[in-house]
């Protein structure tokens, strides 16, 4: 079999880049989409992620977002995603994605959303999420996998899955990014966080103006970049162990599992995965691709 290499040329929904010799920039840009994510703008970012892990020149890798908004989350427009994944090589060994029931909702979400999320936070090299404006549900999926994030002060992250019928978002890193008690609000009320809040319960680096966000978020991958590569790969191995050494891993399975069974219960009471009332609802739309364009 021929060895596979992702082609950045390819890509559609990301721009790659290289700021600096040690840097790797990836720039979401589906920006009239408020950068919702399809299954191709995942595969092409999981295809990115691994130029930058077999390139031994990166050090850093900056997750970016074009337009005023870093992500909207998982786009819910996509009704043939099964037939857009397999264009893809799965990086699981589930299943081939085409299977019915319960089991097709579980084997997508376990390769797209949990194994990507899984396998980005995993990755060798130090990833920083650069975010401005709303990061929604499953844009909170590209946040958290990243080690740093720096927000603009406009920034503002919400999971309003619970207000559409499920328990939150597939990478359910909400207990160790903001602690037990905020991450109930947040799913509780579907109410968006600041950047500010973000930075003190210490889900955020730092918050900076918007027009520093680029710059300052170069500034710290140049610092970071200049230490020895294999101290900074075992230095994040060594956090991520001891995170998951807490129960993080056993919590996401289980979390998951619950996950799959509100998408279960749906689809026996709506016929869908979601909660048809919960999509209109004003917690959903007052971040979602359903609000006014020029909110
Ligand atoms: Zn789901």
């Amino acid at each position: 079999m021929p060895k596979r290499t992702p082609l950045a040329e390819n890509f559609e929904t990301i721009v790659l880049d290289r700021p600096l010799p040690a840097v790797l920039r990836i720039t979401l840009n589906r920006p009239d989409a408020r950068n919702a994510q399809d299954p191709r703008m995942l595969y092409e970012l999981n295809d990115a992620f691994d130029i930058g892990a077999r390139d031994e020149e990166i050090k850093v890798i900056i997750l970016a977002a074009n337009g005023p908004h870093f992500s909207a989350g998982h786009d819910l427009r996509v009704t043939d995603g099964v037939a857009q994944m397999e264009q893809y090589d799965p990086v699981s060994t589930w299943c081939g994605f085409s299977c019915k029931g319960a089991e097709g909702r579980y084997s997508i979400e376990k390769e797209m959303y949990l194994g990507f999320c899984e396998r980005w936070r995993n990755h060798s090299k130090v990833t920083i999420a650069q975010v401005q404006g709303k990061v929604i549900a499953g844009g909170l999926m590209l946040v958290w996998p990243c080690d740093l994030v720096i927000a603009a002060e406009d920034a503002q992250f919400c999971d309003n899955t619970v207000a559409m019928g499920v328990c939150g978002a597939e990478f359910f890193n909400h207990i160790y990014e903001v602690g037990v008690r905020k991450a109930k609000e947040m799913l509780f009320t579907a109410e968006f966080l600041s950047a500010q809040d973000a930075w003190r319960l210490g889900m955020v680096n730092h918050v900076v103006k918007l027009e520093d966000l680029e710059s300052a978020t170069l500034a710290l991958a140049e610092k970071i970049a200049r230490k020895p590569a294999f101290a900074l790969k075992m230095a994040k191995e060594a956090c991520n162990a001891g995170q998951d050494a807490q129960g993080r891993a056993n919590q996401m399975q289980t979390s998951f599992a619950l996950h799959q069974l509100t998408h279960a219960h749906n689809n026996l009471l709506f016929n869908m995965p979601i909660d048809p009332s919960g999509i209109m609802s004003p917690a959903v739309a007052a971040g979602s691709r359903y609000a006014k364009k020029d909110e």
